[in-house]
């Protein structure tokens, strides 16, 4: 903001061209940071952005989709909107984290000749379910369905490329496992797909045509982008680098959560829901207490000093579906900047919680 802090492909000045240059330079890196193309790597406002320009770009009147069990609000909502307006259909596939063959064999008992769409979300984010996205990459590709994934909880944790895990539409928020400011998000897709925009207006480019241009990825970026957040996302990714990657990420966080796993497991009133996890690395776990609303716990955790998310996550689906008590869970994701210590102090402080000596 201080040193080029002008609108990217507007003006021809210098620090207009700065910004674009630093646009283009993060749009370079997303992209190469997750296989897709420079042209279908398009800037959003949030995942939520992101996932409502994959569904509602792509999917037309008398379509079916196929999603997860695990899916949160920003799937689940758009898809009954377009349900109830533009006569969409979707049904619900009921994971089984323990057994991929049964997921599989119920996945394919949805198909029907009007599915065109497989979406589903990589990592849940109230259980930390690993989803099996290459099966059902697979599984899309065999019944030529378009594959959607959700990577709110896994873009720069688990590795992922739009080539290699056959995915067409790769929705996600800057500012989670990508380490950008708040306010940013992704669109990646294949050119299997070229969804409608959901915005029109300027785009810098072409001013003089009354219509959007088609020229990408301008054309879904109607309006003033945001620069700083950009330029965040990019040193985001840097970040990831600097620390060793996603492999190196993933390891210190699923590590964190084995110990907190173990530690908590003793508490003999907490339930742990650990075995929805899946065959993938976990990287955040859930549990809750039989006496105390999930809300009640976070905040007498928050008087400890953790900072948790409680209660049903946004998520209806994965809540309703996977049994979670009333007043939904607690749920802890910790990032490479925590530490093995404060994972040992927050057990301590459940195990105060559980056996009421903390009120
Ligand atoms: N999908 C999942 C799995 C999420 O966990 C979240 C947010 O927590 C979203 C989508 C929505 O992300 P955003 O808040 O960036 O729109």
């Amino acid at each position: 903001m201080c040193c080029f802090g002008a609108n990217p492909g507007r003006g021809g000045h210098r620090l207009a061209a700065k910004a674009g240059e630093t646009v283009f330079e993060t749009r370079q890196a997303v992209a190469d940071f997750f296989g897709g193309m420079v042209a279908r790597t398009v800037f959003c406002g949030n995942c939520t952005h992101a996932i409502n320009l994959a569904l509602k770009g792509t999917l037309r009147t008398g379509d079916h989709v196929i999603i997860s069990s695990l899916e949160h609000n920003a799937v689940l909502r758009p898809l009954e909107r377009l349900r109830a307006q533009n006569g969409i259909e979707y049904d619900v596939l009921r994971i089984d984290p323990q057994n991929e063959a049964e997921t599989l064999l119920r996945a394919r008992k949805l198909i029907r000749p009007e599915t065109r769409m497989l979406f589903v979300t990589h990592v849940s984010n109230v259980f930390g379910t690993v989803l099996p996205i290459r099966m059902f990459a697979s599984l899309a590709k065999e019944n030529g369905l378009l594959f959607g994934v959700d990577a709110a909880q896994s873009a720069g944790v688990f590795d992922l490329d739009l080539e290699n895990d056959g995915i067409d539409l790769l929705c996600m928020p800057g500012h989670k496992g990508l380490f950008g400011p708040m306010g940013t998000g992704v669109l990646l897709f294949s050119e299997r797909v070229l969804p409608q925009t959901l915005m029109e207006g300027g785009t810098g480019t072409l001013s003089l045509a009354y219509a959007q241009p088609e020229i990408l990825p301008e054309r879904y970026e109607s309006g003033t982008l945001n620069l700083p957040g950009i330029a965040g996302l990019g040193a985001g990714l840097r970040f990831i680098r600097q620390y060793g990657g996603t492999q190196a990420i993933r390891t210190h966080e699923a590590e964190l959560i084995r110990v907190l796993r173990e530690d908590l497991s003793v508490i003999r009133s907490i339930d742990l829901f650990d075995t929805l996890c899946g065959a993938g690395e976990q990287t955040l776990l859930s549990f809750s207490l039989p006496d105390k609303e999930s809300e009640e716990i976070a905040a007498m955790l928050d008087q400890c000093g953790f900072a948790v998310r409680a209660g049903y996550h946004c998520a209806a689906l994965a809540h309703t579906m996977h049994g979670s008590p009333k007043g939904g869970t607690v749920r802890v994701s910790p990032s490479v900047f925590n530490t093995k210590k404060q994972i040992k102090n927050f057990s301590f402080c459940m195990n105060q919680i559980a056996l009421r000596k903390i009120l």
